[in-house]
C-alpha cells in the first residue's frame, strides 16, 4: 500500500461524527470509540469481512480490535450468519424460554469442568454485576476486593479504581457514584498477594468476594503472574470468600476454555461476554451448582432480563462456539505471535524501547522498556509514542485500539494479504513512534 498523507482527511466520518454529536453525548455510544486518547476523527465502519473493516469514506483497513474481542472468527463468518439468518426468520424474541439459550449454556458448561451452570445476561457489566450480587447473597457479606486497572464494566461498585495501598476504601472514579457504591470495595495493586492477605486480615468475616480480570486486558495485557490466581483461589477458600474470575475479555478466546484452560485455576464463580454472543448481546455468569443454587427462581438472590438468551443472539454464540475447535485456536495464537514478532523486531529496528506482553493469543505494545506488572507499570509507558504508532498505522490501512491501555484482536481470519499490510505500515509507523515527541 501506497504511502498516505498524515494525518490524512476521512470526510464522511467526520460528517457522521458531527451528526453523532448533536444527538450522542460526545458522538459515541462507548467512550473509547471516541479516540479521545489518540485524538483525530472516529472512523465509522459500514462493513466488515473476515480481517477488514470499511469505513464510512470506503477506505478498507486490516482490523486488530475485532471489537474488542468477540469477532475471533472475523467479520461476517458465512455459517454464524447462516445461524443468524435462520433464528431471525424464525422470530427474534419471544420473552419465553427456548432450545437456543439451552444449547448454548450446554456447550459452555461443557468446555469449563467448574462451570456447573450458567445464566445468561446481556452484557458483560450485567454479568459481574449480578455475580457480585450472587456473591454477596451467598456469603451475606458485603465487601468486594477488585485490582486496580481491571475492568468488569461499568458497575457502580466496580467503577471505583482510585486508591493505592493496601486495603484503601476506594473513593469512587466517576461522578454519579456514590461513596456507599463504592464504600464497600477495596481496591488493591495486581499481581500484589501480600496486599490481599492484608485485606483479608483488616477485614475478617467482611470480605464476600475478590473478583479479578482471568488475566487483565484493559490496563494493556497484564498476565497474572505465577501463583497469583492460585493465591488468590486459596486466600478466597482460607477465608470464606468466593472468588470471581472475570472472563468477559478472555472467555473462549484464549483457549477453548478460556484462561480456566490456561492456568486450571478453579473459581467459585466466573463471568463471561464478547466470543459466546458471536458479535450480539449476549453475556452470562456461572459456576458452581451450589452457588448458582442461591439465584432466583431457585434461591432469593433476585436477578432477571427481557432479552435475556436471546434467540438470535444465543444462535450467533453457539455457531461461532461450535466452530471454535483446537485448530481455530492454533491458527489465532499463530498470527498472534507472527504480528507480535512482527511489531517488535520494527520497534527494534528504530530503537523504539517496547515490552510486548501476551496472554495467550490476546497482546499488548507498551511503550517501555520495563515489563508491566500492575496498572502503575503501565501508566509509567510514553503513551505519546503510541498515539503516533496508532495514526501512521491507521493512516496504511490498519485499525489498531485507540488507546495504548487496551489488548489488541486477532482472529482465524487473518491471512497472509492482512499480514502483509501490517508489515507494510509498520516501518512508518515504528518511525513515526522513534520521532514522537512528548
Ligand atoms: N469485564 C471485562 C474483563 C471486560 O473487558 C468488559 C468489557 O470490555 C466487561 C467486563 C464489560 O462488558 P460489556 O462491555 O459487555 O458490558
Amino acid at each position: 500500500m501506497s504511502e498516505l498523507p498524515y494525518p490524512y482527511e476521512a470526510p464522511a466520518s467526520q460528517a457522521l461524527f458531527d451528526r453523532a454529536a448533536t444527538v450522542t453525548p460526545g458522538g459515541v455510544n462507548s467512550p473509547v470509540r471516541a479516540f479521545r486518547a489518540v485524538g483525530g476523527t472516529p472512523r465509522f465502519m459500514v462493513s466488515g469481512s473476515g480481517p477488514y473493516l470499511t469505513d464510512a469514506d470506503g477506505r478498507e483497513y486490516v482490523d486488530l480490535v475485532c471489537s474488542w474481542g468477540p469477532m475471533i472468527l472475523g467479520h461476517s463468518h458465512p455459517e454464524v450468519i447462516a445461524a443468524v439468518q435462520d433464528a431471525v426468520a424464525r422470530g427474534t424474541s419471544f420473552g419465553t424460554p427456548g432450545e437456543g439459550e439451552v444449547a448454548l449454556a450446554e456447550e459452555m458448561v461443557a468446555r469449563i469442568a467448574p462451570l456447573e451452570q450458567v445464566r445468561l445476561v446481556s452484557s458483560g457489566t450485567e454479568a459481574t454485576m449480578s455475580a457480585i450480587r450472587l456473591a454477596r447473597g451467598f456469603t451475606r457479606r458485603a465487601k468486594v476486593v477488585k485490582f486496580a486497572g481491571c475492568y468488569h464494566g461499568h458497575v457502580d461498585s466496580l467503577l471505583a479504581a482510585a486508591g493505592s495501598g493496601v486495603a484503601t476504601f476506594a473513593l469512587p472514579d466517576t461522578p454519579g457514584v456514590t461513596g456507599a457504591q463504592a464504600g464497600d470495595t477495596i481496591v488493591l495493586p495486581y499481581n500484589d498477594l501480600d496486599a490481599v492477605r492484608a485485606a483479608f486480615a483488616a477485614h475478617p468475616d467482611e470480605i464476600a468476594c475478590v473478583i479479578t480480570e482471568a488475566s487483565p486486558g484493559n490496563m494493556g495485557v497484564v498476565p497474572p503472574l505465577p501463583g497469583f490466581n492460585q493465591g488468590l483461589r486459596d486466600l478466597c477458600r482460607d477465608n470464606g470468600a468466593l472468588y470471581v474470575s472475570d472472563e468477559v475479555m478472555t472467555g473462549f478466546r484464549t483457549s477453548r476454555a478460556g484462561w480456566y484452560g490456561v492456568d486450571g485455576v478453579e473459581p467459585d464463580l466466573m463471568t463471561f461476554g464478547k466470543v459466546m454472543g458471536g458479535g450480539f448481546p449476549a453475556a452470562a455468569f456461572g459456576g458452581r451448582a451450589e452457588v448458582m443454587a442461591h439465584l432466583a427462581p431457585a434461591g432469593p438472590v433476585y436477578q432477571a432480563g427481557t432479552l435475556s438468551g436471546n434467540p438470535v443472539a444465543t444462535a450467533a454464540g453457539l455457531a461461532q462456539l461450535r466452530l471454535l475447535d483446537d485448530a481455530a485456536y492454533a491458527k489465532v495464537n499463530a498470527v498472534s505471535q507472527q504480528i507480535q514478532a512482527m511489531v517488535s523486531e520494527a520497534l527494534t529496528k528504530e530503537g523504539v524501547a517496547h515490552t510486548l506482553q501476551n496472554a495467550s493469543n490476546m497482546f499488548s505494545v507498551f511503550f517501555t522498556d520495563r515489563p508491566v506488572r500492575d496498572y502503575d507499570d503501565a501508566r509509567a509507558q510514553e503513551s505519546y509514542r503510541f498515539t503516533a504508532f496508532f495514526h501512521a498505522m491507521l493512516a496504511h490501512g490498519v485499525y489498531l485500539p485507540p488507546s495504548s491501555f487496551e489488548s489488541w484482536f486477532v482472529s482465524t481470519a487473518h491471512d497472509e494479504r492482512a499480514l502483509q499490510r501490517i508489515a507494510d505500515a509498520l516501518p512508518a509507523a515504528a518511525r513515526a513512534a522513534a520521532e514522537a515527541t512528548a
